[in-house]
């Protein structure tokens, strides 16, 4: 009954939005996102007289969903928050969650707490079970007071088990993918115990399957009081995100949770750099990455981030770019579009990655001078697609390339000078864009405005032009 309610009000609020391409919702979506927001943002059952307020509160719940993850706030199942809500994830609500958050406060009252690992996953060998969880556990023990013994009988502070389906806490696993493990605020009994879903494929190292390490290391998190972060890149982020270990850091918001619990680490044994911060849109030196557009949305990046503009009018919302393409790499060089192919072109050092949306393309990564750069080239500084002529200019040192898309060629005469095709533009171009029939050329934090046409420079912005702040 309620399902069909709920079906009515979103549909009906998809066709008010008609301006968005909606991919009209199925009715397993429907289920779909009505288990998700029962389960993570606390939907509740109404029937009867109060169904109609059951149902705004369903559109409600959307939006709050929407904002938490920095979608667009429609309130309606289109493509992003559908593929938002299939991610796989942790099974801990995210009710009423901002930045770093905790169970009001629940901490250990000592910094001695044990743990048990109850059993193992047939994925992992045994060694690689406990190294994964060891090192979860000294994650939080290198930036806080607290210290982890392990016992191997009788009730730990944090009891480790591999668990499936319905195990015995209301809180059914769900089989592969979904729900990953979850884990309970510190306290007696079930408190502080973590649970894994061994319907996962888990693994230790590999991007494979599920790093056990990397799951851990964010369940042990609520073992010691943490709640979850809507802060991308933040390891207490509800959604799992594979990380390369090598480089695995807690970010700056987990690590202010956990001292605002329980302090810093007194004896810090080989302080570890600080975590890397967030690039801050705001700061008037911020130096991008790239900048391109793709589907009508304006994409910035920088390190690890990609800011997603939807419109003139709207804040830019932050996410990791492995979050978006789990496949392209961090701190890319260029990125351009081109519309017609409904294709991005990312890229980095000589390699070029294609995304079509929020898919890759297959048949990539390629290399630069399979596109006809010469292989002199080793990478590009910027990259921009001019859509009324169909040409592509790539910018390298001081020089610049122009491709012809129609006939896939380098035209003739290329590179030459940048300040011979952009007046006035002496200094290194380090990002490009073609915007509304304007050329933007950014170096370093400003940006230059010129005609596509006459190529003159109509202006010197900062990056607060698109990032407003
Ligand atoms: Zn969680
Ligand atoms: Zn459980």
């Amino acid at each position: 009954m309620k399902t069909v309610n709920l079906l009515l009000l979103l549909v009906n609020l998809a066709t008010m939005v008609y301006s968005l391409p909606i991919l009209e919702p199925t009715k397993e979506d429907f289920t779909f996102a009505e288990t998700y927001l029962k389960r993570f943002f606390n939907l509740t059952e109404e029937t009867g007289p109060t169904a109609r307020r059951g149902l705004g509160q369903s559109s409600t719940k959307v939006r709050e969903m929407q904002k938490f993850f920095g979608l667009k706030m429609t309130g309606t199942l289109d493509g992003d928050t559908m593929t938002m809500m299939k991610k796989p994830r942790c099974g801990v609500p995210d009710v009423q969650v901002r930045h770093f958050s905790t169970f009001n406060n629940l901490r250990w009252k000592t910094s001695q707490i044990t743990y048990r690992i109850e059993n193992y996953t047939p994925d992992m060998t045994v060694a690689e079970v406990d190294q994964s969880i060891e090192r979860a556990l000294q994650v939080w023990a290198k930036v806080t007071p607290l210290r982890f013994t392990r016992i191997y009988r009788g009730t730990a502070d944090i009891m480790i088990s591999f668990r499936t389906g319905e195990h015995g806490d209301f809180n059914p696993f769900d089989g592969p993918n979904g729900i990953l493990a979850h884990a309970y605020a510190p306290g007696t009994g079930i408190g502080g115990d973590a649970h894994f879903d061994d319907d996962e494929r888990f693994a230790f190292s590999s991007s494979r399957g599920f790093v056990l390490f990397l799951v851990a290391a964010h369940e042990f998190g609520h073992s010691l009081g943490l709640s979850h972060s809507n802060v991308r890149g933040a390891l207490m982020f509800p959604n799992y995100s594979y990380t390369d270990l090598r480089t695995f850091s807690l970010s700056r918001d987990d690590v202010t949770g956990i001292q605002y619990l329980y302090g810093p680490n007194p004896k810090p044994g080989n302080p570890d750099p600080t975590p890397p911060s967030t690039p801050d849109v705001c700061d008037p030196a911020l130096v991008l990455d790239a900048v391109t557009t793709l589907r009508g949305e304006q994409m910035f990046f920088k390190d690890r981030f990609v800011w997603r503009r939807f419109s003139q009018n709207s804040q830019p919302e932050r996410n990791l770019i492995k979050y978006i393409w789990p496949n392209l790499p961090n701190n890319i060089d260029a990125a351009f579009e081109n519309v017609l192919s409904d294709r991005v072109f990312i890229f980095k050092d000589r390699k070029v990655w294609a995304v079509s949306g929020f898919e890759m393309v297959p048949g990539y990564p390629r290399y630069l001078n399979d596109l006809g750069l010469p292989r002199m080239v080793k990478k590009v500084d910027a990259a921009l697609h001019n859509q009324a002529i169909k040409k592509t200019l790539f910018f390298v040192g001081d020089y610049y390339y122009s491709y012809n898309e129609e006939n896939k060629r380098m035209d003739k005469g290329f590179p030459k000078r940048v300040d011979e095709g952009f007046p006035g533009m002496t200094s290194k171009v380090t990002a490009a864009v073609q915007v509304q029939g304007y050329i933007y050329l950014f170096s370093g934090s400003r940006v230059y405005k010129y005609s596509s046409w006459t190529r003159r420079q109509l202006g010197v912005l900062g990056n607060n032009h698109f990032l407003p702040c």
